[in-house]
């Protein structure tokens, strides 16, 4: 890139052209790539603070009902031992947050769009919150859940239990790429209506994509944020895709780990410039792709991680792509690494709080 450009490019935002990110997704220059990066971690530190929001990450069940071509969990394939947890595992692994300081927990599992799920998922938010306020918490502990697309009916019925954050991905704004990467049952349009009818719903809403999937071009990450900004999201998460070995898009490839690392942290980075005050989540899977990824995240204007309590025994039956990292770490000194990563990337962790976006605190 030309050198006097970047500057002026950093000055724009957040009134960031698709042509500018573009540009800024397409860096590679070294000094060009960190001076993109002090920018995104100076704005987030100006508009969602030095805490980074905690969420312990309960995987409670691998059983889908659906055929994501890229997902190991996927309904067809076989060679998974399924399981659900019970609610009893399910609020305790809660409760566990509580008392480790976290402020909220995701509850994430396939999709499952039968009534008798719907209300299981319904009596454990609602046990989580009558059993987790405390003094530190009085309204009890920030529920985010992350089970799919469902019916109007039913994120209301989840959203009057007690949960009131929801992340659902559009995984790619683009339908084109959208259907190359589903079975033709599965369609972009009923996913764009779920995410307003979770708006209609009353919950903060998260979406995200995947980063690096086969035949998605630089201007289609742009347009993925555009489309983020467009909905006018709280949250994002995003990560790199991954092969899982199982999954029917593996004879695709993925891209080169190092290339593909950097392109996803330029999108957390371009993200945090376009929209400064939503929480923008340092993912799992960039965790799989760079052994310090949660660290660099944070370092390129992330404020959000989800350490994973999900119990030992059943970890690794969640597994959406191959490298899932910390299959055998125990939660507690789990806890404390993140801590101190959360802290050598200069930030605060911010223990007993919900930590919502400033962004949704605005709306609301
Ligand atoms: N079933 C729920 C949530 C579970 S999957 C839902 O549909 O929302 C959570 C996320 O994992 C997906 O949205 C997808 O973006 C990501 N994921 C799945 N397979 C992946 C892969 N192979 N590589 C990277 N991310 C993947």
């Amino acid at each position: 890139m030309n050198p006097a450009k970047l500057p002026g490019l950093l000055a724009r935002v957040p009134e960031l052209s698709r042509a500018d990110l573009v540009a800024l997704l397409s860096l590679e220059d070294p000094a060009e790539c960190e001076a993109l990066r002090a920018a995104a971690y100076d704005t987030a530190s100006r508009s969602v603070g030095d805490t980074v929001r905690l969420r312990g990450l309960i995987e409670f069940s691998n059983r889908c009902d659906l055929d994501c071509l890229y997902c190991g969990i996927r309904r067809g394939n076989r060679a998974v031992d399924r399981y659900t947890l019970t609610r009893e595992e399910i609020v305790d692994a809660a409760l566990w947050c509580a008392r480790a300081g976290y402020g909220s927990c995701v509850l994430q599992s396939g999709e499952r769009r039968d009534g008798a799920s719907a209300a299981f998922v319904e009596s454990c938010v609602r046990e989580i919150k009558e059993r987790s306020r405390s003094a530190e918490l009085p309204d009890g502990l920030g529920i985010t859940l992350s089970c799919g697309e469902q019916s109007r009916e039913t994120y209301g019925r989840w959203f009057a239990a007690g949960a009131h954050r929801y992340l659902l991905r559009i995984e790619s704004s683009n339908p084109a790429l959208f259907a190359a990467i589903h079975p033709p049952g599965q369609r972009f349009e009923p996913r764009l209506a779920a995410l307003s009818a979770l708006r209609g719903a009353g919950f903060q809403v998260g979406t995200g994509v995947m980063i690096g999937l086969p035949g998605q071009s630089v201007e289609d990450l742009a347009d993925d944020l555009r489309f983020m900004k467009e909905l006018d999201v709280d949250m994002i998460g995003m990560g790199p895709y991954l092969v899982h070995d199982d999954a029917p898009m593996r004879p695709l490839g993925m891209r080169e780990r190092g290339p593909l690392a950097g392109l996803a942290l330029r999108m957390i980075a371009a993200a945090r410039l376009l929209m400064p005050d939503v929480n923008i989540a340092a993912t799992t899977a960039l965790e799989a792709l760079l052994p310090d990824g949660r660290r660099a995240g944070i370092l390129h204007g992330a404020n959000v991680v989800m350490p994973n309590v999900t119990p030992l025994p059943v970890r690794g039956a969640y597994r959406l792509y191959e490298g899932k990292p910390g299959l055998r770490d125990d939660r507690a000194a789990f806890r404390d690494r993140v801590a101190r990563e959360i802290e050598s990337a200069g930030r605060l962790p911010g223990w007993n709080r919900w930590g919502d976006s400033p962004h949704a605190a605005k709306r609301i």
